[in-house]
């Protein structure tokens, strides 16, 4: 396996909630304590309901949040704030909104050029511009695109320009929040082939922020699943849709459509809402919800470990003959 080019330790993201003069501000662990690694020509898919911190993490990995605790490793090197400019150029970001990510009053040759203009300063104009329209055709746009403005693309074209802008200062590792989800189904396919594809080109580490398995299975080489703010199973692909070990990944992968239709699947409906993040209880996170819960389950919270992969549970399944 190759090294990776970069990982996070530890890393965590606590906001401060509420509180006025009487009281004081409660504690939201929006990340908790997230461990792991990105490899080249590699792809970690982060999956979770919504509201389990994903995009935080995002906001976290492109510091555009810095994180409360935990360190971010590009190369084996912890950054440090000298080394933010580089890792900003390194780690870029697709949003998941096309319409909103894109300024309406610059034409696509600007979009493209900005961050050329920011942090290339050597660079001269032209090299730029020829820069800018190599990328515009390596993300399957033609060259008549150049001068024109967002409101002219389509939702798809949109993601392709978002894309392309975040490819311009050469990076190692795109963070790609939500990419696909608020378009069309199917134009999805197109823009996860075209991610495939550069990734493959590039040699870009990827990890891709979903809340649909579907997405999951077509990208991913590694999973982590997470729960509240915190990895609750993390393992390789075909590990965790072949044998899932939290009842958590089993429910959500349960009301995923199968690939295969002659396979039969229980469906797992869970109880509950995702509870707020603000009245986590001591023990697993998932409990409440959880139908293999016990009470040792609610007294303390189990650690992410195991092999062949890696899951936060006391009762994983497959230990037994029960769902
Ligand atoms: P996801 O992307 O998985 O839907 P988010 O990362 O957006 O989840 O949010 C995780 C949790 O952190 C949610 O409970 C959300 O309300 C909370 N949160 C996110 N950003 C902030 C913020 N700036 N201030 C307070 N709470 C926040
Ligand atoms: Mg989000």
């Amino acid at each position: 396996m190759s090294s990776p080019v970069m990982s996070a330790k530890g890393l965590a993201r606590h906001y401060a909630v509420g509180g006025n003069l009487i009281s004081k501000p409660q504690t939201l662990r929006a990340v908790a304590e997230l461990n792991f690694d990105l490899r080249a020509g590699e792809t970690l898919a982060v999956v979770g309901e919504s509201g389990c911190g994903k995009s935080t993490l995002a906001r976290m990995l492109t510091l555009i949040e810095e994180p409360t605790t935990g360190s971010l490793m590009l190369d084996g090197k912890t950054i440090t704030k000298e080394d933010w400019p580089d890792y900003r150029s390194y780690v870029q970001m697709v949003f998941q909104d096309p319409y909103g990510s894109l300024n309406p009053r610059q034409r696509i040759s600007a979009i493209l050029q900005e961050p050329l203009v920011i942090n290339r300063p050597e660079m001269s104009a032209a090299e730029r511009e020829a820069k800018a329209r190599e990328m515009l055709s390596l993300v399957g746009l033609r060259p008549e695109h150049f001068d024109r403005y967002p409101h002219m693309f389509s939702g798809g074209q949109r993601q392709r320009i978002a894309v392309a802008r975040a490819l311009m200062l050469e990076p190692k590792v795109l963070v790609l929040d939500e990419p696909v989800s608020a378009l069309d189904l199917s134009i999805q396919s197109a823009i996860l082939n075209l991610l495939l594809d550069l990734q493959e080109r590039l040699n870009l580490a990827y990890l891709f922020i979903s809340h649909d398995l579907s997405v999951v299975r077509h990208v991913a080489d590694e999973v982590l699943v997470m729960y509240l703010g915190r990895a609750v199973e993390k393992g390789k692909k075909e590990e965790i849709f072949t044998n899932p070990r939290h009842p958590y990944t089993k429910a959500l992968l349960s009301a995923t459509p199968q690939a295969d239709p002659t396979v039969k699947s229980e469906r797992i409906k869970l109880s509950g809402e995702l509870p707020s993040p603000l009245d986590v209880i001591d023990g697993c996170a998932f409990a409440p919800r959880c139908w293999r819960a016990d009470d040792t389950c609610r007294a303390a919270r189990p650690d992410l470990s195991g092999a062949p992969h890696e899951v936060a549970c006391y009762h994983p399944v497959g230990d037994d003959a029960k769902v």
